[in-house]
């Protein structure tokens, strides 16, 4: 049987604790208790855990020996701010699919109030990100950035490539991209890729000129318009077949 996953909400070398809901589920709907063995990602590294205490606000463990954990699939996705509800359900999925880094992009064609409310959204995002990590049994939680330009976005990605994903493309695609760019790299180097997705009306002409000017290649998933969401699900999964 695997074991439950916890992701540590505070730690030291020889210890972790969960706290708030994480506790508060343990403890009371668990049952929790102390002599128990879970798996626990503490700083980014996964240990066997044994319970030493428990209560409703604070269960603490003590880390034993250091377990094999898969790294993250090598992705930064920059994903313009849309639709809440469908954008929540979109990062979710990212990582479930291994994305290790989310940039929400404050896009022209973003809705005026979504990206005024974008701000205050991103908790909520990074709860979903720390509890889709959790269910899907990463050993880490991919960092979701504050809602940003643009402009300010393009300067922050380190990928060596870079994809813009387009409705407009008709032929180059993830998988041509990919051969390509690791024909640049040298063998050793493991390749780490950036994905752009549009917001519900697309990329503007200008910020379309913006990725060009950054070295971003356009690449198509094919002859049907998809949902922003959907784009970055079916990126992210060419990419983890690929990478
Ligand atoms: N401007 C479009 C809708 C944009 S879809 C329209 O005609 O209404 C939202 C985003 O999903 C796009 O910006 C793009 O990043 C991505 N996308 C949708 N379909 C795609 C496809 N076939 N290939 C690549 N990217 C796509």
């Amino acid at each position: 049987m695997t074991r439950r996953r916890w992701i540590a909400d505070t730690f030291t070398d020889t210890t972790a604790s969960l706290t708030g809901d994480q506790a508060a589920h343990l403890a009371r709907v668990l049952r929790a208790e102390p002599g128990q063995i879970f798996d626990v990602v503490a700083n980014g590294f996964l240990h066997r855990a044994e319970i030493t205490s428990v209560s409703d606000s604070e269960v603490v463990f003590t880390l034993h020996e250091e377990l094999e954990a898969d790294a993250a699939l090598p992705v930064h996705l920059l994903l313009a701010v849309f639709k809440f509800d469908h954008m929540e359900w979109g990062i979710e999925k990212a990582t479930e699919l291994g994305a290790e880094r989310i940039t929400p992009v404050l896009a022209r064609r973003t809705e005026k109030h979504l990206s005024q409310a974008a701000a205050k959204r991103v908790e909520r995002w990074r709860r979903i990100v720390r509890e889709a990590a959790q269910q899907s049994r990463r050993s880490d939680v991919p960092t979701v950035d504050d809602p940003q330009t643009l402009k300010a976005a393009l300067q922050s990605v380190s990928a060596e490539t870079k994809l813009l994903l387009a409705e407009t493309e008709q032929e180059n695609t993830i998988a041509a991209a990919l051969q390509q760019a690791s024909q640049q790299v040298s063998e050793s180097a493991s390749q780490s890729v950036a994905l752009a997705v549009g917001p519900e009306g697309g990329w503007t002409a200008e910020e379309m000129q913006l990725f060009t000017e950054h070295g971003w290649k356009h690449v198509t998933l094919g002859p049907r318009i998809l949902r922003a969401e959907t784009a970055a699900i079916a990126g992210l999964a060419i990419c983890s077949a690929l990478l």
